[in-house]
């Protein structure tokens, strides 16, 4: 693995020495980040930006491609009906909670629901966090309700609801480096294999300063060094983005979020794009359609996306087509949606023959209160008690192993 660009423009080394994959990979990557960027900051002084993006590219990778060749075997083993994919972890990571207490609780949840995945599925579980990078949040609205700048994650911007924390500051990009490395550092010290970690590929500028190529000539490939698997949201999916263009080029495994609008010829348009060469297992397609929708949706999209002969891991985000406000004001889920949409994902893969491949859950081993339900019975009253989410509401610990439990169910059905 090398550092990419190796020879970058700006120390000034003439084109025909610089390598084929500085050049021509180099030529792509600018192609695909010169297309429209949904939900990039806008830097209030973009040399600053510049500078610090130049540091980064002299930072050590937080995984290692050896990893994340494994995890594309594993993925190819889920997309065969081989194995289950579970992926969770908190909404939006933060600087303050980047702490080894809140790093085990998570992972101790996921391990805990994985134990009871397998159990039931009778086949090896892949565990994927939703961890050491997950700083970068799309949002629907460009100010908040008191018409501040939006919170867009600890990468970009502070939570806290002033002006000045509002606004976009690009040194965030190194902390939110260092607290990714530090955490795999502590991920890599529970777990001596088998914890891969994830991110959303939002802010493009800072994935680009993350990837490495595999060799210098022709046939050179780009994989990313900051997540072994890497996700494009909701709301950066479009087609002739940047987004699409830049998973393009990237080697790591990538998933791909799809709500309700998304139709079957769309999603057939994505998989050609994003696996041309029919890699089982390069492609994991999230399906996020809501409880009340998702048997009626999702069916047309799987039964075109098989025709088309590509093998995709099938992966169900049961929250993000499940949130509502309460009465009191507290953006939340019900945990009786969250499981309704499971069930409506498995019964439309068991109606026709394909394999409900995985989860994707927003949850934190924490005691908090963000979701409505449960054995626990949370209600609205109760959300402000430990109501501690820097963006989306996370099933608690309780709650997650419940889930893990009624998916067990519906594994061994
Ligand atoms: C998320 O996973 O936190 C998220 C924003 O999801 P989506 O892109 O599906 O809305
Ligand atoms: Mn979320």
């Amino acid at each position: 693995m090398r550092r990419f660009p190796c020879r970058p423009a700006e120390t000034g080394a003439p084109a025909h020495e610089r390598c084929f994959a500085d050049q021509v990979l180099g030529r792509r990557l600018d192609e695909a980040l010169a297309r429209p960027a949904a939900q990039q900051p806008s830097w209030p002084a973009p040399e600053r930006a510049g500078a610090v993006i130049e540091q980064l590219q002299r930072a050590d990778p937080i995984v290692v491609p050896a990893e994340t060749a494994q995890l594309a075997d594993q993925l190819a083993s889920v997309a065969r009906g081989e194995a289950f994919l579970l992926q969770g972890g908190d909404c939006a990571e933060t600087f303050v909670d980047n702490t080894e207490a809140h790093l085990h609780a998570n992972l101790q949840v996921l391990s805990r629901m994985s134990a009871e995945l397998t159990h039931a599925a009778g086949m090896p579980v892949v565990t994927v966090a939703r961890m050491a990078g997950q700083y970068a949040k799309p949002r629907s609205n460009a100010v908040d309700a008191s018409g501040l700048p939006v919170y867009r994650g600890d990468i970009i911007n502070s939570a806290e609801p002033t002006a000045e924390a509002r606004t976009p500051d690009p040194q965030r990009m190194l902390r939110a480096h260092a607290h990714s490395a530090g955490a795999m550092r502590v991920i890599r010290g529970v777990r001596a294999s088998g914890v891969y970690i994830s991110h959303e590929m939002l802010l493009l500028e800072y994935e680009r300063a993350g990837l490495w190529a595999d060799a210098c000539g022709p046939g050179a490939r780009l994989t990313s060094g900051l997540a072994h698997f890497l996700w494009i949201g909701e709301r950066t999916r479009q087609l002739d983005g940047a987004h699409v263009a830049f998973a393009e080029l990237i080697s790591n495994p990538i998933g791909l979020k799809l709500g309700p609008s998304v139709t079957p010829e769309l999603a057939v348009e994505y998989v050609e794009r994003l696996d041309p060469h029919a890699t089982p297992g390069r492609l994991t397609l999230v399906s996020r359609m809501g409880h009340d929708r998702v048997r009626d949706v999702l069916p047309p999209i799987v039964e075109k996306v098989t025709a088309s002969g590509h093998q995709v891991v099938w992966q169900c985000d049961p929250m993000h087509g499940n949130t509502r406000n309460s009465r009191n004001g507290f953006k939340t889920r019900h945990f009786d949606h969250v499981v309704d949409e499971i069930a409506g994902f498995f019964d439309v893969h068991r109606g026709l023959g394909t394999h409900p491949g995985g989860i994707h859950v927003e949850v934190t081993g924490e005691d908090v209160t963000e979701c409505l339900g449960g054995t626990s019975g949370i209600a609205e009253h109760e959300l402000p008690t430990r109501y501690r989410t820097a963006c989306d509401p996370r099933l608690n610990a309780e709650q997650s192993i419940e889930l893990a439990s009624c998916v067990a169910e519906l594994l061994a059905a």
